[in-house]
């Protein structure tokens, strides 16, 4: 994976829960796919490209300022995963959003999510369905069934511990607010 952190948390942190994350899909190869995290102020979003190669620019404008700062490959897609603070009271008034782990978890379902599409990408499965509403979208319905499947079978132990340090950062992150 090529890991484009946009975030103020640790790559030792964030990089496993999407290598995690990725292989806990089978069949799908995540040794050279490029992933984007960037932070949000609302909830977890994710999203999913198909292409061969995308900007440095794009992937992270603060460190490549410049639009001709080059391209960097990519096994076939490119994946962008938003990740929200946790705790912030005037945001999340008395809501499940302010907790850590349970960031951790959304986070963790959405990088399955977005990896399923990845795997069809590498696959050449048909993605010729944008016109349909997202969920009667063939593509939407198999990347959930390729998550279902993934919880069926159940979480590894080091997944299981790459999302629980994801929580404790973020937890962590919460206690040295000003
Ligand atoms: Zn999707």
């Amino acid at each position: 994976m090529k890991l484009y952190n946009n975030t103020s948390v640790p790559d030792e942190i964030l990089a496993p829960v999407l290598k995690e994350a990725a292989k806990a899909i089978k069949g799908t190869r995540h040794g050279k796919v490029v992933v984007k995290v960037i932070r949000s102020r609302e909830h977890c979003t994710g999203a999913v490209f198909g292409t061969s190669s995308v900007s440095r620019n794009f992937l992270n404008p603060r460190k490549y300022p410049n639009e001709r700062s080059g391209y960097v490959a990519t096994d076939d897609a490119v994946v962008i995963l938003r990740l929200p603070k946790a705790g912030d009271p005037i945001l999340w008034p008395a809501h499940t959003w302010r907790e850590p782990l349970y960031i951790a978890e959304r986070f963790f379902d959405y990088a399955l999510h977005e990896w399923g599409h990845v795997k069809d990408f590498q696959g050449e499965e048909s993605f010729c369905h944008y016109r349909r509403r997202w969920a009667n979208r063939p593509h939407e319905r198999r990347a959930e069934g390729y998550m279902l499947e993934a919880k069926e079978r159940g979480f590894s132990e080091s997944a299981q511990m790459a999302i629980i340090d994801l929580a404790v950062y973020l937890e962590s992150e919460v206690k040295s607010k000003p």
